[in-house]
């Protein structure tokens, strides 16, 4: 396992390749490093290593969890609390998931392909995967295509690089190009592993491929924007100030990638059992994820609520428990993930689709609910605080700080500390990037009913209602 020290030094030898605000830049102050560090230090903290490390399968040794293939119910309930309490402490994102949980589709959809068409994806995956574990590596999904007229298939598009394909094979490899939206934390990413985002027809074989190239592989373009919390005077910082988080339009202009990290190119089929398969894994993770965004806002309404001597009020309690409800239903649904969960032939455990689908879109249709909660509780404050410069200034500092105070047991510095943590994180850009993540990252809600309407047993409630309703005998004699 690597440290964060070993992990910056292989980020800052990194060719510069990422497009960001007129500049090219190297990853020396990539916004969104801090939250990586936090899965590298916490492989370290004995009170969490039974979570954030596994065994690998392949060589027995202990490894960093997020390069772990999961084997079992119980690595998969790991991996969702894992989730959990790292994103608790950086308060969103944890930032690694999708990497291994490309990893992990890949491990299942590799063996079925090989299966079905003698092709050698499995191994040649298992390779990479063990040198990707051996390196303690950080991948990056980029899945979702920038996918041009939205009701046009991909072999339908004016242009056909608007989902990415293959545009040559050759002896030694293949050519790919396209561009991949929304890529998060990509710059921060050693690996980019990329996959298809959608089901194909057998005709759009070129469109059906999955490799895995470095960051900063040639032709590898990463045009990035990020957000940051708002900077505060030292005395006043919270734990995020100044830090933030980056996604990518990953352009890939024909990007050679040579046949040893080549997993999918032309097995249109596959193309969206990965695609599904991908969103899984990774509705997964939110299991872990969501709830931990649930955690911060209800501590930041509850602790509002205490501060403002409101606490007690009906009102506040109802609002409290509408936040423990979504919470903890979305956790408690990938923990039922887990425990319905299915060993595959490649060996990988994989989670209950309903499960972890309806987990998911519980959790992205309550995010602006769960802010709603938080401003009804905070008041207007969050949106017109003063600065911390005004907080502490001479000539006026005094008068805010008197006019600031609320319940007598709290400081005035404590109450501007919390309004201001709650000001960047409801009320600002990098709380409207977390908002839209919450609706769409991992697939917008209607893909969550997609997943869940091809799985659930419809026919077997309409067959209960029969025999409720007389239509047709029960089965057992039930009196
Ligand atoms: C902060 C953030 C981080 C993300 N991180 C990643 C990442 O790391 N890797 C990655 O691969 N992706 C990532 N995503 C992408 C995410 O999965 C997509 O945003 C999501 O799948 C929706 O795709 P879209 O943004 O292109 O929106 P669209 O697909 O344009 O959806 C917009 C609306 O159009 C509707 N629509 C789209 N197509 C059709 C159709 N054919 N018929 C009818 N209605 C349609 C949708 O239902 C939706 O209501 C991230 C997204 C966000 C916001």
């Amino acid at each position: 396992m690597r440290t964060k020290e070993e992990y910056h030094a292989s980020l800052e030898a990194m060719r510069p390749n990422i497009y960001m605000g007129g500049e090219v830049l190297g990853r020396a102050d990539i916004p969104g490093r801090d939250i990586l560090d936090l899965t590298f230090d916490l492989a370290y903290v004995p009170e969490y290593e039974h979570l954030t490390t596994a065994t690998s399968h392949f060589t027995g040794e202990k490894i960093n969890r997020f390069c772990h293939i999961h084997q079992s119910p119980e690595d998969l309930m790991a991996k969702q609390e894992m989730t959990r309490i790292s994103a608790r402490m950086v308060g969103g994102c944890i930032a690694r998931c999708m990497g291994i949980d490309a990893l992990n589709t890949l491990s299942v959809i590799t063996y079925m392909c090989d299966q079905a068409h003698g092709t050698e994806y499995f191994p040649r995956f298992e390779e990479y995967m063990k040198n990707f574990q051996k390196n303690d590596l950080v991948g990056c999904c980029a899945q979702s295509d920038v996918k041009g007229h939205r009701l046009r298939r991909p072999s339908e598009q004016a242009d056909p690089d608007l989902y990415l394909r293959v545009v040559e094979k050759k002896k030694d490899g293949i050519v790919i190009r396209g561009a991949k939206a929304h890529n998060s934390f990509a710059p921060l990413a050693e690996e980019i592993i990329a996959i298809p985002t959608r089901f194909l027809r057998e005709n759009e074989g070129d469109w059906a491929v999955a490799v895995a190239v470095p960051g900063d592989h040639p032709g590898v373009k990463l045009v990035c924007r990020g957000a940051r919390y708002r900077d505060r005077a030292p005395e006043l910082a919270s734990l995020h100030s100044g830090k933030g988080e980056i996604e990518s339009l990953t352009i890939f202009d024909d990007v050679f990638v040579p046949w040893e990290r080549v997993f999918l190119c032309g097995e249109a089929e596959f193309g969206g059992q990965m695609a599904l398969l991908f969103s899984l894994f990774h509705r997964h993770s939110y299991t872990g994820c969501k709830p931990a965004i649930s955690d911060v806002l209800m501590g930041a309404a509850a602790l509002i609520a205490e501060y403002s001597g409101i606490e007690k009020e009906d009102h506040v309690g109802s609002k409290l428990a509408e936040f423990i409800s979504t919470a903890e239903l979305v956790y408690g649904c990938g923990i039922a993930g887990a425990v319905k969960s299915t060993k595959m032939p490649s060996g990988t455990q994989v989670p209950d689709i309903v499960f972890c689908n309806v987990a998911r879109k519980h959790a992205g249709v309550n995010i602006y609910h769960e802010y709603d909660l938080l401003c009804e509780i905070a008041g207007g404050l969050p949106a017109t605080l003063p600065y911390d410069k005004e907080f502490l200034s001479p000539e006026v500092g005094e008068l805010v700080r008197k006019y600031l105070k609320r319940v007598d047991e709290v400081s005035v510095e404590d109450v501007y500390r919390l309004y201001a943590w709650v000001s960047d994180y409801s009320c600002s850009g990098i709380a409207g990037v977390l908002q839209y993540a919450g609706v769409h990252g991992g697939g917008s809600p209607i893909m969550e009913d997609i997943a869940i309407l091809r799985t659930y047993n419809m026919q077997e409630k309409k067959d209960l209602v029969k025999m409720i309703a007389g239509i047709t005998k029960p089965d057992i004699d039930i009196g």
